[in-house]
């Protein structure tokens, strides 16, 4: 059912147990959100589990309260009285966190492809982040931000929206960045914390340049991540990306990471076409500029077919 903000605030406010989670492959949007909101709904003095299915990125370390994200234990239950999906289009985005509590489910999400799994649904597809909607939801519950909250809503926002660089970034991405700024975000500290990477990825990321193949006339740049290429199985590609789609010509950039001999990660991103529905037809989803999805083939085959429909989509 989708619901009003307004709706969302009373319905956190009644609760007292609470679970928050997030999609796997976590992003900056993502756990930002969960510890904006933790912060939020603890100093209201209630009882809050972040719970995520997934390895968390060394370079978020720096975000307030990290470290109260835990991963759910194999067939752990817990009693709540809401679940609270953050930035996550499909509840298979969430992994065993699905099945953790019978609570009602609260989705607050921007993806243009959510498909509408929640008993409480506040979607807004033109958000740059959902982030953008937690900085709404806060003015609504008249809660004041503080230097932990505009650190967290900040790096949600800022990643999301690619430093502001990318098409999503509108004027009210900006004023709730800048909001943030005035409540203690220090944007230069949290850039830098985001950009600092181990030699070993930078050491992948010149192999990942060297993968860069061009079909379609150059419309389509596809860049491959085998796993030979990566050192150690966390090592984090997230921009790798961009230099596809910066490809003079390009239209659509792929990322295909193999992550297992028949499991490969996809990531789209585009100038103006519709990735999200390329990685609906393969049971993923998204945004309409940036999208992925999970192909459970061998990455020769995964790759001939994303190709081939990306190529028809194009056409
Ligand atoms: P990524 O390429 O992983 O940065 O993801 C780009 C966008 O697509 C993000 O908004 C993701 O949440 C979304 N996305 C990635 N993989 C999937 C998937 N398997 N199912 C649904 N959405 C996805
Ligand atoms: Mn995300
Ligand atoms: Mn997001």
């Amino acid at each position: 059912m989708d619901v009003s903000l307004n709706r969302i605030a009373e319905l956190l406010k009644s609760a007292q147990n609470i679970v928050v989670t997030a999609h796997v492959n976590p992003d900056g949007d993502s756990l930002g959100s969960m510890l904006a909101l933790f912060s939020v709904l603890q100093s209201q003095g209630k009882e809050v589990r972040l719970l995520l299915d997934d390895k968390l990125p060394g370079m978020y370390d720096f975000l307030p309260h990290i470290k109260e994200i835990v991963r759910p234990l194999e067939g752990e239950k817990i009693n709540a009285d809401l679940l609270v999906v953050l930035d996550a289009s499909d509840i298979e985005r969430i992994g065993r966190v699905k099945s953790v509590t019978k609570a009602p489910v609260m989705n607050i999400d921007h993806h243009i492809s959510n498909r509408r799994f929640a008993d409480y649904l506040y979607l807004d597809s033109k958000a740059s982040a959902t982030g953008e909607i937690l900085a709404e939801l806060l003015a609504v519950m008249k809660h004041p931000l503080n230097d932990e909250i505009a650190t967290c809503l900040y790096t949600a926002i800022a990643t999301d929206c690619g430093f502001f660089q990318y098409a999503n970034t509108s004027a009210r991405t900006l004023r709730h960045a800048a909001c943030m700024v005035e409540a203690g975000a220090k944007p230069q500290a949290i850039s830098e914390a985001l950009e600092r990477r181990p030699l070993s990825t930078f050491m992948m990321l010149s192999k990942a340049l060297t993968s860069i193949e061009s079909y379609h006339n150059g419309q389509i740049s596809v860049m491959t991540i085998t796993r030979d290429m990566v050192g150690d199985d966390d090592e984090n590609t997230e921009g790798f990306i961009n230099y596809a789609r910066s490809v003079t010509g390009t239209e659509v950039a792929i990322l295909f990471r193999e992550v297992s001999e028949k499991v490969v990660r996809i990531s789209f991103r585009s100038h103006r076409a519709d990735v999200s529905k390329i990685a609906s037809e393969f049971g993923g989803g998204g945004h309409i500029r940036a999208a992925g999805c999970t192909v459970h083939d061998v990455l020769e085959s995964a790759k001939d077919m994303v190709i081939r429909t990306t190529t028809r989509q194009l056409s």
